[in-house]
């Protein structure tokens, strides 16, 4: 069943004609190890292993299994250099206003409640019945009606919360009430008179639809489309060390496929990356190529710690309108920094922050400025010293803006780049782009399955590819010489 799942996905096949193609198709036959007479199995029996998979815990069966495979053929060495990236899963779910959004809840959590036998309902159920669960919206209404239904939605999901809260905790634990609380949260704020009132933006994460609470919204300022409501996946891959000779299938082997909610920051995708790699029994990789939402300071002083290079272009430093801290020299450990005038700093100051623990160091240049050549671009109006503050990992993204400015870091970055080749593979050729299933557990297992036949396939290109260079090989030895004329 796990295989002719993962020929599914490298098919892109819905259920009905994965279960055809396995009563069917010789080539899938062949492939599962089926006789040719064996009868394949009901459509339903894909979705209930399915939800087996789901209920153990084991989404990455299939994927794990083919890295093994891989492994121990040979395919996928011990210690690799990988390329990093993420890109977003849209997700199956249809576009909600914040109104239709806190109605539908509402609905839902109406008849769940409605559901549970001798529940005394309060007077008002009559009439929250008829406006959430019988009645639809006139969306041709103008501006204010809509905002009036808004309010008196919020009156409602508050009122129904306030008797849920009564109710015994089996009631009140529910997950359509559980629901209707958070989308609550989400989109209104009581005042201290007991009022509500909507809230002017919702937080990331917020609910979009109740039927796909999964589904988040998000943006990215290198998309064309900028926002999407779904998901996200960081892929990872390792990367050739030789280049590729012409028709030559790639070596790449995709040994991380990781899911996460759409607004979650590369940063935690990357530490997934290394965590999931460590459970499938990868070493960490020496190096790892990656675009600027990974690189900063802190992480590449973890990643130091934790024994990789993490390569890739750091941030500048934010604009102030003076010299920003690269035209500094700045050595933390010596607590002392040289400004673009060549003057060393007088004082160093090491501050934590009480709340997030965060250390920075404040470097001072006191009585230096006052002549100085370069005070119009160094201070801002009315200032009489420079101050600089940079964080405790510095020396991590001052070393790296110098490195970024060689021929060297420039070249050796174009291994980074194939992994939106990679992308694009998955989303064409695969159906990475867009979630089939709804709730990120389901996602994530589609995403294992896509990752396990990307695999496959290049792997038996591979396999294929080594095969025709062997009978190359052997026909050249073979054939007689060409006896010149
Ligand atoms: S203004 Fe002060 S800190 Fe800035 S370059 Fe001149 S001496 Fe150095």
């Amino acid at each position: 069943m796990l295989a002719a799942l993962v020929l599914q996905f490298m098919e892109r096949m819905p259920d009905r004609q994965a279960a055809e193609a396995c009563s069917f198709d010789l080539r899938w036959k062949l492939a599962l190890g089926m006789e040719a007479d064996e009868p394949a199995f009901h459509p339903t029996s894909l979705v209930k292993f399915r939800e087996r998979l789901l209920a153990h815990g084991l989404e990455q069966l299939g994927f794990e299994a083919v890295l093994e495979q891989m492994s121990a053929a040979g395919y996928l060495p011990k210690r690799t250099r990988q390329r990093l990236d993420s890109t977003h899963i849209i997700g199956l779910v249809s576009h909600m206003t914040r109104l239709d959004c806190v109605r539908e809840t509402l609905r839902l959590a109406l008849e769940d409640l409605a559901q549970i036998e001798n529940l005394p309902r309060p007077a008002a159920w009559a009439l929250w019945w008829e406006r959430y669960v019988e009645s639809r919206i006139d969306y041709k209404s103008s501006g204010d009606i809509l905002r009036l239904k808004m309010s008196q939605a919020g009156l409602d999901a508050r009122d129904v919360l306030n008797w849920v809260n009564g109710l015994p905790p089996e009631i009140r634990q529910g997950e359509a009430v559980r629901l209707l609380q958070r989308v609550f949260d989400e989109n209104f704020e009581t005042r201290h008179d007991g009022t509500v009132e909507q809230s002017r933006a919702r937080p990331a994460g917020a609910v979009q639809n109740p039927h796909n609470p999964d589904a988040q919204w998000s943006y990215k300022s290198t998309m064309k489309n900028k926002e999407w409501v779904g998901h996200k996946v960081q892929v990872a891959e390792t990367v050739e060390a030789a280049p590729r000779s012409t028709g030559e299938p790639t070596k790449n082997v995709i040994t991380a496929i990781v899911t996460q909610s759409a607004p979650e920051s590369e940063k935690a995708g990357m530490a997934a990356v290394l965590k999931e790699q460590r459970q499938l029994g990868l070493e960490k990789p020496e190096v790892i190529y990656a675009d600027a939402g990974y690189v900063s300071g802190p992480s590449m002083a973890k990643a130091s710690a934790e024994g990789f290079t993490l390569m890739g272009p750091a941030l500048p430093s934010a604009k102030r309108g003076v010299y920003p801290s690269e035209a500094f020299e700045v050595n933390v450990e010596r607590r002392s920094a040289v400004c673009p005038a060549g003057k060393t700093s007088t004082q160093c100051a090491r501050m934590k922050a009480a709340k997030t623990g965060r250390i920075t160091y404040r470097f001072e240049w006191v009585g230096c400025c006052d002549g100085c050549n370069l005070k119009a671009e160094c201070l801002h109006k009315g200032e009489r010293g420079r101050m600089l503050r940079v964080n405790e990992h510095h020396t991590f993204s001052q070393t790296r803006w110098q490195l970024m400015r060689t021929a060297e870091f420039k070249k050796d970055m174009h291994h980074r780049n194939g992994i939106e080749g990679t992308h694009s593979e998955l989303v064409r050729g695969y159906g990475l782009r867009k979630a089939r299933y709804r709730g990120e557990k389901k996602v994530r297992l589609q995403n294992y399955l896509i990752g396990a036949a990307c695999n496959i396939k290049r792997w038996c290109r591979r396999v294929t590819w080594e095969a025709k260079q062997a009978m190359v090989g052997i026909e050249s030895i073979a054939k007689p010489m060409a006896v010149p004329a």
